[in-house]
């Protein structure tokens, strides 16, 4: 897989300029996507993944170094050029008044018709397609105002699809969604990269979509360093850990999540296998035992046929249901 890259970064140094200081956010990147590739920009809050963005999309100059888009720098593509090879999808709410779902997915077309061109057959045939690829066909009168926040997202996708370009960069795409809807977006733009070999960029801070979805993961620390690599090597080198890290969590790389770091005071036995064990434990654990194998010097909990069996150091044993009725009786 060396097809050339749809995007790359050279030594690229984003932040802010002033007249009276230079503020700067990240330094030095080498970075590049390929075609068809989802890569999740993951970081923190304020860690500077809107201002790499930004400047990836060119509504920012760089303090330094150069974007490479399709082969050319982004300072000599003009904006009609650049709209045809680039397009961004922001989180912020867009104040769209009457406009229906297919009047906004038709602004997508403006680099090849302008403002006020008139759609052309093969136009109307790109949006209905953008609008089928985003499960919006038979909506497409329905105004913009009246949707759900998913719905609207996958209406910025449509337009951006529209628009019909390379690289689609989407910043938080998933920041307003519930759960269902976060993973209909995102297996959505992961369908589109692999199927229409798009290079996609999406900027997130939820730790498990990244961790689940991306091919590639860019991983922001606070200090604006970005490390490039498939997310289970970020799990397994312990990067997760000491960017996302606090004093009082841990990150269990079993699991994939986060919990609250154990004292290593309450120690309990469990004895059992499955999927009874794995969420018998991880209920021990949430109560703040730490869950060792068995040695007889601390309570055991069997799970056995009869239900969850507690057998304390006193020599007492009790059978319990469920898990409920196990942690009500724990001491
Ligand atoms: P993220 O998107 O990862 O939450 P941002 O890129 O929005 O982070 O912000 C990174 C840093 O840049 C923050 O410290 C923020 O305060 C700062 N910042 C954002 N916008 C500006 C601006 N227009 N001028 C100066 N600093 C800014
Ligand atoms: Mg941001």
């Amino acid at each position: 897989m060396n097809l050339p890259s749809t995007i790359q970064l050279h030594d690229l140094s984003t932040g802010y300029r002033s007249r009276r200081e230079e503020k700067v956010i990240s330094q030095h990147l080498e970075l590049a996507i390929a075609p068809g590739e989802v890569v999740m920009l993951m970081g923190p809050n304020g860690s500077g993944k809107s201002t790499l963005m930004h400047t990836m999309a060119g509504l920012l100059p760089p303090l330094s170094g150069e974007v490479i888009i399709s082969g050319k720098p982004l300072s000599s593509l003009k904006m009609k050029e650049l709209a045809r090879l680039l397009s961004l999808v922001l989180t912020e709410r867009i104040p769209a008044g009457n406009m229906s779902i297919s009047d906004i997915v038709a602004v997508g077309r403006y680099p090849y018709t302008g403002f006020r061109g008139s759609l052309r057959p093969e136009d109307k045939a790109v949006i209905h397609e953008a609008l089928r690829a985003c499960h919006l066909d038979g909506m497409q009168e329905r105004l913009y105002s009246t949707l759900s926040d998913g719905e609207k997202q996958r209406v910025m996708i449509a337009r951006a699809l529209a628009q019909e370009t390379p690289l689609i960069l989407l910043d938080e795409p998933t920041a307003h969604l519930d759960l269902p809807s976060r993973l209909e977006v995102t297996t959505m733009l992961r369908t589109l990269a692999r199927s229409l070999g798009k290079s996609i960029l999406i900027s997130t801070h939820e730790l498990d979509l990244a961790l689940g979805w991306a091919d590639t993961i860019w991983l922001m620390d606070r200090e604006g360093k970005v490390t490039a690599s498939a997310p289970e090597d970020l799990i397994l080198d312990g990067h997760i850990e000491r960017v996302f890290g606090a004093p009082t969590l841990s990150y269990d790389r079993e699991r994939g999540e986060f919990s609250i770091r154990q004292s290593g005071e309450k120690k309990i036995c469990l004895r059992g296998e499955g999927l009874r064990y794995i969420w018998t434990s991880r209920a021990l654990q949430r109560l703040g035992y730490e869950v060792c194998p068995s040695t007889g010097a601390y309570p055991e909990v069997e799970l056995s046929d009869e239900g969850w069996v507690l057998l304390l150091p006193s020599g007492s044993r009790s059978v319990y249901p469920s898990i409920t009725a196990l942690l009500q009786a724990l001491p």
